[in-house]
């Protein structure tokens, strides 16, 4: 059953139909990402640009790229954001995987650009026990040299903010703070609030009181004006663990009430919410986070 997400009858605040969405598959082709995001509700959607596990993907076709736009001109969903593959370190210590994770960042601005993507969201780096210090030193020449390839692309390049599982970077607002004053063209960066992670890493949301203060503290570090996307996850770890592992929104240690902070927040209501929680291939699971958030978005 096709389940869409309607504006409640009595409800005209702009609340009523909030930008939530999820990490749809692009299994058949980018465009077919569009479908499956339909038919669950997503009013946003989060796509790979290509197989997250391989490093080397065949460039888009011209067929791929019609089919794409065609499609998402159609589409109801007018945001989309674009994840880049799991394999990318930009401070990587190893020089071969470092010079191949930024040629493949680059692949990846380079595809959005085609599509249309206006967002890229990737993850800082492991610095693979160089210390936190110089893993920045690292993404920010990483960052640096892939925007001077890619001159004059729309494209942001979108860090997110990190459990600080293993040896991670961007556990910090901090973290972000530096990379973004160190990248050449700084004004290409944006960022990526990931719930399950900053509550991993320490930053609480559990309620009304605990969610104000880490919200004030990333806009005082990082400033809410970079701010482009949500990654909406609650958590299977207790705060402050550093284990990512995304639950279902309000079955894990962060809890309905904490989404909900997030949902009637209307600083942050025009800002994309996407899920990337745990689902099989009815995409079930989506329908039902999809409903929670709405709910929470209306109490
Ligand atoms: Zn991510
Ligand atoms: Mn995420
Ligand atoms: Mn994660």
């Amino acid at each position: 059953m096709k389940h869409n997400l309607k504006t409640h009858p009595d409800k005209v605040g702009t609340n009523s139909e909030p930008l939530i969405g999820a990490h749809e598959s692009i299994a058949g082709g980018i465009h077919k990402a569009f479908e499956r995001a339909e038919s669950v509700g997503c009013r946003v959607l989060q796509v790979f640009t290509k197989n997250s596990n391989q490093w080397s993907a065949k460039p888009l076709t011209d067929e791929d790229i019609a089919n794409y736009k065609t499609t998402a001109s159609k589409s109801s969903i007018k945001h989309v954001i674009a994840h880049d593959s799991y394999l990318i370190n930009l401070c990587a210590k190893d020089r071969s995987i470092l010079r191949k994770s930024r040629e493949a960042l680059l692949d990846e601005l380079n595809r959005c650009e085609m599509l249309g993507i206006k967002y890229l969201n990737f993850h800082p780096g492991s610095h693979m026990g160089a210390g936190e210090k110089e893993g920045i030193r690292m993404i920010v020449d990483s960052l640096s040299w892939v925007h001077q390839q890619a001159n004059g692309y729309q494209v942001k390049s979108v860090l997110e903010t990190t459990a600080g599982q293993g040896s991670a970077v961007g556990h910090r607002f901090e973290h972000l703070r530096e990379i973004i004053d160190g990248v050449d063209e700084p004004e290409r960066m944006a960022v990526c609030i990931d719930t399950c992670h900053i509550f991993a890493a320490g930053y609480d949301i559990r309620t009304e009181e605990v969610y104000e203060r880490t919200m004030k503290e990333f806009d005082d570090i990082v400033g809410l004006e970079r701010l482009v996307a949500f990654h909406v996850n609650d958590s299977k770890k207790p705060l402050g663990s550093r284990v990512d592992r995304h639950e279902h929104i309000g079955n894990g240690a962060i809890g309905e009430i904490g989404f909900r902070c997030l949902m009637l927040d209307t600083r942050v209501q025009e800002i994309p919410k996407i899920l990337e929680t745990p689902k099989g291939k009815d995409l079930k699971e989506d329908r039902m986070n999809l409903r929670i958030l709405e709910k929470l978005a209306k109490t």
